[in-house]
């Protein structure tokens, strides 16, 4: 099952300092954007673990009361957007499981492709037939198939169960006295790693850093399982790393804009790729505009790429999730309006350059400029700052199946006319992942576009 998520952890090597869950509430916070369907916290009190999880935001799931029944030194937390799969409390993480050495505690990001094969070993294995809770997220697997090895020691189960797992995958493990960060071999997804002035942390994106004071200290590499304890942080490559598959839907839309993501920030990647998308695609026209906040950065670049002045022609309800959460189409379409309004004062009479991340089904860009023409735009181009969406994601990003698909059903002319844009351009592959500096074209995973999935 497909998992956009948030990860996040927390070692405080002080034992006398019983705030970790605190900290990682702030963690999940930052990686908010992430996910918005579940949050969850397991606390370590260094004799058992406590875990907290719910359906909602994570304002909405936590509060002071709830935070401070979770007493410990070491914490993981989880934010998670369920796409295909069921939304239900079960699915919710972090995950309580046992193994022989105790209890551990579980959270991910990702998505395992592998799953029917695990689950037909699994269903032969006595002590997997109860496991303590029944969700159907891939995230259980990962807990089943810990619990299946009888290891007492739980670094030498995760490596043993990671030899059998394909898949994306982004892991924090909580023991008693433990914090495990893990990243699968190809590094679809990030993780990182960061130091406090008494521990360390672990999360999806630096970004969710400064919040609790953490300094960055590096990447966790593909392959790599960093092992936290009260005495020491240590890194073991225990999955052979031949080659990267960066997701790079991460810096196209997912990821926080102030993060670094693969080593590199996401809102200069992304105002390059507006710069590149100006070039690949001009057009006159009087103001280039966003779509707030998704088109933001590659909007700027587009201005800056073109000459043409950039303006805010959309506005967005803060208050209201993503258009994805709605899994309805038809609500999905009311929830474009509600959430995004145009401002007729800057787009009356104007030809408008109308920027945007991607066009998955068509039903944001469409709203948008039926919204601009509305208010007195006079002409209206669309530039996107990803190629066209032809093939699902199996590897953890929200896309819809093969049919949902706008571009692998539709010429490009075709969805310009469906959509109602005067011109519609779309980046290139090639000129999407020459804006990089420190990751090469054949770094990332591309399947979205390309349909070359690597594994
Ligand atoms: P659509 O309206 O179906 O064409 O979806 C495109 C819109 O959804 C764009 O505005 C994107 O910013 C946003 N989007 C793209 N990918 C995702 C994703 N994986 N999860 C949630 N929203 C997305």
């Amino acid at each position: 099952m497909n998992e956009e998520c948030g990860i996040f952890g927390v070692f405080i090597q002080d034992e006398e300092k019983i705030d970790a869950a605190k900290l990682a509430h702030l963690g999940i916070f930052a990686l908010q954007h992430r996910g918005q369907e579940s949050a969850g916290i397991a606390v370590s009190s260094g004799k058992s673990i406590l875990v907290y999880r719910d359906l909602g935001l994570v304002s909405e799931v936590f509060n002071t009361e709830i935070l401070n029944t979770l007493e410990g030194n070491a914490a993981i937390g989880h934010v998670r957007y369920s796409t295909t799969g069921t939304n239900n409390w079960e699915n919710s993480q972090p995950i309580l499981n046992q193994y022989p050495g105790g209890s551990f505690a579980l959270a991910h990001n990702g998505q395992i492709v592998n799953s029917k094969e695990l689950k037909e070993d699994l269903s032969r294995e006595p002590l997997s037939t109860e496991p303590p809770d029944n969700g159907d997220a891939d995230s259980h697997l990962f807990c089943q198939s810990i619990r299946s090895t009888k290891y007492n020691d739980i670094e030498t189960a995760i490596e043993e169960i990671v030899k059998k797992i394909k898949g994306a995958f982004c892991l924090v493990i909580l023991t008693k006295d433990k914090l495990i960060g893990l990243r699968d071999g190809y590094g679809f997804h990030p993780l990182v790693l960061g130091k406090l002035k008494n521990g360390y942390a672990i999360a999806s994106e630096d970004s969710a850093f400064p919040l609790i004071k953490a300094k960055f200290i590096r990447e966790i590499k593909p392959g790599e399982m960093v092992v936290i304890d009260k005495n020491s942080c240590q890194s073991k490559q225990i999955i052979p790393s031949n080659r990267k598959s960066l997701c790079v839907f991460e810096h196209i839309y997912f990821a926080r804009p102030d993060s670094n993501v693969f080593g590199e920030n996401v809102a200069l990647i992304r105002e390059r790729i507006g710069q590149q998308l100006a070039l690949e695609h001009p057009v006159e026209a009087d103001i280039v505009i966003p779509v707030p906040d998704s088109g933001r950065f590659a909007a700027l670049g587009y201005s800056q790429g073109s000459g043409i002045p950039y303006q805010e022609g959309l506005l967005k309800n803060p208050y209201i999730g993503r258009t994805f959460i709605q899994p309805v189409q038809e609500l999905r379409e009311y929830t474009v309006r509600l959430k995004l309004s145009s401002i007729s004062a800057i787009v009356k009479g104007k030809r408008v350059v109308m920027v945007d991340d991607s066009i998955v089904r068509g039903t944001t860009s469409k709203k948008l400029v039926k919204l601009l023409k509305e208010a007195g735009a006079k002409e209206v181009h669309v530039r996107i700052s990803s190629p066209p969406v032809n093939y699902p994601c199996r590897y953890g990003i929200d896309t819809p199946n093969k049919e949902e698909l706008w571009a692998n059903r539709f010429s490009i002319d075709q969805i310009r006319e469906w959509i109602g844009a005067e011109t519609l351009g779309y980046i290139s592959l090639k000129n999407l992942t020459g804006v990089f500096e420190k990751n090469k074209p054949s770094d990332f995973c591309t399947a979205c576009f390309s349909g070359r999935y690597p594994i």
